[in-house]
């Protein structure tokens, strides 16, 4: 018997995860999916890093042997008819589901800056955008990067690395502050000033104006009068849910397309999945990630939901950036921790700073960052431990001989 003709609107990471689950697991129906981009799904985290250093020639497409053209069609979905069961495309074509999945992540948010919309700024989504930003970032060009967030510190890397100058301007009194206990970002931001990145705290701009001399393409200018010359400003300001298409459908939205454990939302027919979605857990709480790994996370689950396996989405996320020579990492939920509990420290960057977030006893995040790869090996086992629930000794958090993954195993 044939499987349930299921509609994607997307076509990054959690679409592509959703489709290749399917696949594997043997679906029957028909799957198509809508992909605003105009092209097939590519691991969006090279963006902002080798694709702007040049390192990365082209983004790695993701399952491109189950994502074909055949597959995934370029169109905007601009409707979700519900009673009918069909999306609308921006042609009008309209295409018929019996299961409508919604992947379609988040976009920039631009601060209503004078400016920061015009011509000498861009923000940073796609692999469209890091090319046209890729060739900006020619050696002696001035860069200012608007947000120090992980997006624009690493693209403030990246252009260092080829020969821009950077300035970067962040309104919080400190950088990372969504995913980084300050102990940790400190090292980061140390770590930026030493290759000459100029990152200034408390300091957002005023306005961006075009420059009226040859000393550059615009202007930053900053409350205090200070002007900074340069030829072109990333925005990278975070990112807001694209949740109109369901919103305009009726479905529960709040800061997300509100869905259950199952990823299903308010309608049974239709799931949502990636940076899109707000999962409510059991508790009531609920949470909705930026991150690569629980969007494909979250793709998986759907597929198997759809092939009639539905079980509750668990996961404690994870993610990582890569900054000049640090990797940085972080699993959990940072903003949930009331105090840290630290390991290492910030003078041996080859073994890791790590940051323990704990509430009520429990470890609810874990960030950490080092010089190399070697911050992964605590940081994966400390996400173990979350998911284990356990009560947790801050001695034993702190001490770099206790292995996490077994105290998440033998409690
Ligand atoms: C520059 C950058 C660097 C990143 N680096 C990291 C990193 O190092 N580590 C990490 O963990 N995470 C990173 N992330 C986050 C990670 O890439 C995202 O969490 C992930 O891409 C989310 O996947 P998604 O499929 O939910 O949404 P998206 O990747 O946003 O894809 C959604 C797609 O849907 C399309 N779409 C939207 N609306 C419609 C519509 N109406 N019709 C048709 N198509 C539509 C969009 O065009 C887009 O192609 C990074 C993100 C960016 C932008």
């Amino acid at each position: 018997m044939a499987g349930p003709q299921v509609v994607v609107v997307g076509g990054g990471p959690a679409a592509a995860a959703l489709v290749h689950g399917l696949h594997r697991g043997g679906h029957e129906g028909s799957v198509v999916v809508l992909a605003g981009e105009g092209c097939t799904p590519y691991d969006r985290t090279a963006v902002s890093k080798g694709l702007l250093t040049g390192e990365v020639p082209t983004a790695p497409e993701l399952f491109p042997e189950v994502l074909t053209a055949d597959v995934v069609r370029h169109a905007d979905v601009v409707e979700i008819d519900r009673a009918a069961r069909e999306v609308v495309t921006g042609d009008d074509d309209r295409i018929g589901f019996d299961r409508l999945v919604l992947a379609t992540g988040a976009a920039p948010r631009v601060p209503p800056v004078p400016g920061l919309d015009g011509p000498h700024a861009s923000t940073l989504r796609d692999a469209a955008e890091a090319a046209v930003l890729a060739e900006r970032l020619r050696p002696g060009a001035r860069l200012v990067v608007v947000g120090a967030g992980l997006i624009g510190l690493e693209v403030a890397a990246a252009a260092r690395t080829r020969g821009a100058s950077v300035t970067v301007l962040e309104a919080a009194p400190t950088a990372l502050s969504r995913v980084l206990p300050t102990v940790v970002s400190e090292v980061v931001l140390s770590r930026h000033a030493a290759e000459g990145i100029d990152v200034r705290l408390g300091t957002p701009p005023s306005a961006v104006v075009s420059s009226s001399s040859s000393s550059g393409q615009a202007v930053v200018v900053l409350a205090d009068g200070t002007e900074l010359p340069a030829d072109h400003v990333l925005v990278a300001t975070g990112v807001a849910p694209r949740t109109d298409l369901a919103a305009a459908a009726g479905l529960a939205v709040d800061d997300g397309v509100l869905v259950d454990e199952r990823l299903v939302t308010s309608d049974p027919a239709i799931m949502a999945i990636g940076d899109v979605a707000r999962v409510r857990a059991a508790d009531g709480t609920t949470a909705r990630h930026e991150a690569y790994t629980p969007a494909m996370a979250m793709g998986q689950h759907a597929a198997r939901t759809i092939l009639g396996e539905p079980t509750r989405f668990v996961d404690v996320p994870w993610s990582w950036s890569d900054q000049l020579d640090l990797s940085i990492q972080v699993a959990g939920w940072p903003d949930r921790a009331d105090r840290w509990v630290l390991r290492g420290s910030a003078e041996d960057l080859d073994a890791g700073l790590f940051a323990f977030g704990v509430r009520d006893g429990r470890l609810v995040a874990a960030t950490g960052v080092s010089r190399g790869r070697q911050v992964g090996r605590i940081v994966r086992g400390a996400q173990a431990l979350v998911a284990a629930g356990l009560d947790v000794d801050d001695a034993a958090l702190a001490d770099p001989s206790t292995d996490l993954r077994r105290l998440a195993r033998t409690g």
